[in-house]
């Protein structure tokens, strides 16, 4: 039998519909895969596929994802498991309802098989927050996946499964999808319903997809895409066939690059980046020189603005009405004082810190009031550079993957892997990280490729142009290597 695992999700439903394999022996495929290279990787917080066994028997769904195993990150909510967030202050929260997507993914039949770690609270860009450690790079179990959805683009990366949910508020699909060599996509804000998801920063939080490639990623963008009367800021605007046309080609867009941000690059990640735009160049992409001159402001604007959020949102873990209790509180205060200061990490402690100092009376409109200045001139850049380009092209992060332990010790270095992709989320744009081949050492890099609102269309057929050409995304890291699946 061929290799189940590298199969496309097209691959896998005509596989099933000429009866080469059942839905019950990919399950089986995946479960072993899972228990094989899982040890290595610590993509998981929770694997349970008991529950979805039936339902491969015999799916009563047909299309793309019937039968289909997937992973969500574990602060989107479902039931019959915890949800942790990553942090000790949910330990042992259970949810009494699903999340948006993952009843729908569940409607168009696929099994939730698992639920992948993160950054505490979905804050950080290695997984080294999560309470209960880090997710290790299946390219070299030495350095990290990324993060904050660093689980569920290694899960994917190892082949554990064909596609996982993802968060971003600030590059946290894109850019762990970069470190692992899959693709990565943040929708635009609204595209996605967030009911069920655990909120971090409301105004740039979105759920975001992680396969290996762009066809597959339209199937699940299809799915899970949509208004939801559950989420007042998702879209009413109709939902596009994501996957019709993907094959149309770049001839003729107009495809932007930043000149001034590609300064100071190390020269493996601006080569690789070279490479790629000759690649959309050769298609018949116009590459165009465009300025945006409020990008550089991106990092400060962002960690102002998601942590200013975050100390709102986070209030609600007080012991009370969420989250860990302290057992010894003596009074109401103490007990605020102490469930939080035992639930929380340091990471989600600095966030909360910084934030409510953000927003404190004196120091509002200092920090908060310019960040928001600054955040409308980066949405006015950006429209303008829109009349001239259809997408713009980045590399997805400075570098390929660090070494654990290498920023862990110090935020605002870690804080600077999400110069390139925080942009996105200020601004409400799609975007996307592809495989773009790797840097001196073998480890993944990505391009990436932002759209104006609602142009996730555009984004995935330039994609799929991109990984045909060069077909990257077939690369299988070391890790998701076992005897039995060789
Ligand atoms: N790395 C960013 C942060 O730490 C982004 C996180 C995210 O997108 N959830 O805030």
């Amino acid at each position: 039998m061929s290799d189940l695992l590298e199969l496309s999700l097209d691959d896998l439903s005509a596989g099933f519909q000429r009866g080469d394999f059942t839905h019950s022996d990919y399950l089986r495929a995946i479960e072993q895969q899972i228990a094989d290279v899982e040890p290595a990787i610590h993509a998981f917080l929770h694997v349970d596929s008991s529950q979805t066994r039936d339902s491969a028997r015999s799916p009563e769904a047909s299309g793309p994802l019937a039968g289909i195993p997937f992973a969500a990150k574990d602060n989107i909510v479902a039931i019959g498991g915890p949800t942790t967030c990553a942090s000790r202050i949910l330990a042992g929260f259970r949810s009494p309802y699903d999340a948006t997507v993952i009843q729908r993914l569940k409607s168009a039949g696929s099994l939730l098989v698992g639920k992948c770690n993160l950054d505490e609270f979905a804050m950080g860009s290695s997984t080294e927050h999560s309470a209960f450690g880090p997710t290790l790079n299946p390219w070299d179990t030495s350095r990290v996946a990324g993060g904050s959805s660093g689980g569920s683009a290694a899960a994917v990366a190892a082949r554990m499964v064909p596609f996982a949910l993802g968060s971003e508020t600030g590059g946290s699909v894109r850019q762990p999808a970069s470190l692992c060599g899959v693709l990565g996509l943040k929708p635009t804000y609204g595209r996605i319903s967030r009911f069920g998801l655990v909120a971090f920063a409301s105004s740039l939080d979105q759920i975001g997809i992680v396969t290996r490639t762009a066809r597959d990623c339209a199937y699940v963008l299809s799915t899970i895409a949509g208004h939801d009367p559950h989420d007042s800021t998702s879209s009413t605007d109709a939902v596009d066939d994501y996957a019709e046309g993907i094959e149309d080609g770049v001839k003729g867009l107009r495809v932007g690059i930043v000149a001034e941000s590609l300064n100071g690059l190390p020269g493996s990640t601006r080569r690789n980046f070279d490479d790629a735009i000759a690649v959309l160049r050769s298609g018949g992409a116009e590459i165009v020189e465009v300025s945006v001159p409020s990008m550089g402001h991106a990092i400060a604007v962002y960690y102002i603005i998601a942590n200013a959020e975050a100390s709102a949102n986070l209030s609600r873990f007080d012991g009370l009405r969420f989250g860990h209790r302290s057992t010894e509180p003596g009074n109401l205060k103490n007990l605020y004082m102490a469930s939080r200061g035992e639930g929380f990490g340091a990471e989600v402690k600095r966030r909360i810190m910084l934030g409510t100092f953000a927003l404190s009376s004196g120091y509002y409109e200092a920090y908060y009031g310019r960040a928001q200045r600054i955040r409308a001139m980066m949405r006015a850049d950006f429209a303008h550079a829109f009349q001239r380009i259809d997408i713009l092209a980045t590399p997805t992060t400075p570098s390929g993957a660090f070494k654990v332990g290498e920023k862990v010790g110090d935020p605002l270095e870690m804080y600077l892997s999400d110069i390139f992709t925080a942009p996105a989320n200020l601004v409400g744009v799609p975007a996307v990280s592809v495989p773009s081949g790797f840097d001196g050492q073998g480890l993944p890099l990505g391009l990436q490729l932002t759209a104006s609102h609602f142009a996730e269309k555009l984004l995935l057929r330039a994609s799929h142009f991109y990984e045909s050409q060069t077909g990257f995304y077939r690369r299988r890291p070391p890790a998701a290597e076992t005897s039995w699946s060789s």
